[in-house]
């Protein structure tokens, strides 16, 4: 088989490719370290840990290998500086502001972390006698109160494992009721304004898929919606606040006329860190809601960190909702309410969303966060979201197009377009001289209801200097973008990477692999 690269630099690794004045014999610059691909420095004869020759070897039949693997190997200092260094290459959210729309990248408490990691929670596995979790039950029943007490919903669903996977678990309940009823409903409408999984998920579920479009205001177009309403139709899938950064005013009408014609609302609800404590989504008419407890109730997430989805649930859904769930019994105890259980008391389930009982270390984490803010606190916490974002938003309306700035005061969010760019000079450009000012760029191209969306979210954990600053460079840029700056065309000139071919990178990544796996 053919031997990897001998571990180690090669004089072809220099990043520069040695043109330029600042160019380095190693290719680093100063704290930016240059980092090859694992498969260019490792070597098959190298490892970081050895196996002991006279070990009994089980009897691996027909799974055995015939050749060997071909995995690059280093040895353990090696390992550890290889990944270390890949990492500080990475933009994360304790290095600085993370505009990202959408995704509400904000500050995680460290008080979050402390409670996680209590050997009690950490430690627990999820097939341990329930007698011994009482406190692991009671985290997840007190946290499915609080979230019902702040949506003024009637059950939780707390299993599902992240926004989309809410989204799934809702769409369920729903097909579940319309099947109890005899029905066979086929459309979900999903307005333009909604984020993306929604109407992923409503055809992952077996739905039609129909569009309703939006207002000049950016909001759904309640008429429209009306106009669409029929027997045919199972519900609506509306994200609110939605992806253009407002409040769908119109949400308890529709809820109305959505119930008028026998369908179900569905709103989803990832963005609530927008409403949290100011509205009670139960009391606009919405029958299932997923939280994003990763979002609103703080855990670092994004990069493959984890989600967790829990579905707060009407009185109309709420008997259809999965197993298991923590119940309190007269005696004070908690007991899962699972399969064996189900048919007894919770006969109309439409089964299991996963195999455990959810994301237990999120739970502690969003149970520890909300307990700290408080009922106050996390009122706050929207207030200080929505002034932010529309400090954002007023601060840069003069250099970039804000085509809804006119609808009033935004959400969580602002939404800027390409619009009044300089010719040639798009949405990309804007993004990629961001990371040059040392900033993950904000969401891009998304929402699609305009052209070239930049879409930011600054959350409601950043200072007033930390926006100021931000405000500042992405001013800096669009007034580039605006005048035609050729060099913005180039940018990013100081990441380790310029521009990459994204699509290509994705459709076919090239992996330096010449193992036999
Ligand atoms: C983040 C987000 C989702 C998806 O949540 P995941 O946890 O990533 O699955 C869905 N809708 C909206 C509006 C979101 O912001």
């Amino acid at each position: 088989m053919t031997a990897l690269n001998p571990a180690g630099w090669r004089p072809e690794m220099s990043v520069s490719g040695g043109a330029d004045d600042s160019a380095t014999f190693t290719g680093n610059r100063a704290l930016m370290l240059e980092e090859p691909l694992i498969f260019e420095i490792g070597s098959t004869e190298t490892t970081g840990v050895d196996f002991d020759d006279d070990a009994p070897a089980a009897d691996p039949g027909s799974l055995m290998r015939s050749a060997p693997i071909g995995l690059p190997g280093l040895s353990e200092s090696e390992t550890v500086r290889h990944y270390t260094r890949l990492s500080r290459q990475n933009y994360a959210i304790d290095l600085g502001l993370f505009p990202l729309g959408s995704c509400t990248m904000k500050h995680n408490p460290r008080l979050n972390e402390k409670v996680a990691r209590m050997p009690g929670f950490a430690d627990v596995h999820p097939l341990q006698p329930q007698e011994t979790v009482q406190g692991a039950l009671a985290v997840i029943n007190e946290l499915a109160f609080w979230l019902i007490e702040l949506t003024g919903m009637y059950g939780v669903a707390m299993s599902p494992k992240a926004g989309a996977h809410g989204e799934l678990c809702g769409i369920l309940c729903i097909k579940a009721a319309l099947e109890a009823r005899g029905e066979d409903r086929r459309v979900l409408l999903v307005p333009e304004s909604a984020h993306g999984t929604n109407p992923a998920t409503a055809a992952f579920a077996g739905f039609t898929v129909e569009d309703i479009p939006a207002t000049k205001e950016g909001r759904v177009d309640l008429e429209a919606l009306k106009a669409r309403l029929g027997p045919d139709v199972a519900g609506v899938m509306i994200t609110n606040p939605n992806t253009c950064g407002l409040f769908e005013r119109d949400m308890k009408a529709i809820s109305d006329a959505v119930h008028a014609v026998g369908g179900y609302v569905y709103c989803d609800g990832a963005n609530f860190n927008a409403i949290v404590g100011k509205v009670r989504p139960g009391d606009l008419g919405i029958d299932a809601m997923h939280i994003n407890l990763h979002k609103t109730f703080s855990t670092p997430h994004g990069g493959g960190g984890p989600g967790s989805g829990p579905v707060v649930l009407s009185e109309a859904l709420a008997p259809y909702g999965p197993i298991p769930y923590a119940a309190r019994y007269a005696d004070g105890s908690l007991k899962l309410v699972e399969e064996e259980s189900a048919g007894a008391e919770h006969p109309e389930t439409f089964g299991r969303m996963t195999a455990f009982h959810g994301q237990m270390g999120m739970f502690t984490r969003a149970l520890a966060y909300i307990l700290s803010h408080g009922a106050d606190g996390l009122k706050q916490v929207a207030e200080d979201a929505v002034l932010n974002a529309n400090y954002v938003l007023r601060s840069l309306e003069d250099v970039l197009d804000a085509p809804f700035g006119p609808s009033g005061p935004c959400m969580h969010e602002a939404l800027f377009t390409d619009e009044g760019l300089a010719e040639g000079f798009t949405t990309l450009d804007i993004a990629k001289a961001l990371i040059d000012e040392g900033y993950h760029p904000m969401t891009v191209y998304f929402p699609l209801v305009v052209h070239g969306a930049m879409l930011i979210e600054p959350t409601e954990t950043e200072s007033k200097a930390v926006l100021d600053q931000f405000i500042g460079a992405l001013r800096s840029v669009a007034l580039r973008a605006k005048n035609g700056d050729p060099a913005l065309k180039a940018a990013p000139h100081y990441a380790p990477r310029a521009r990459l071919d994204e699509t290509l990178a994705a459709r076919k990544p090239v992996l330096a692999w010449e193992g036999n796996l």
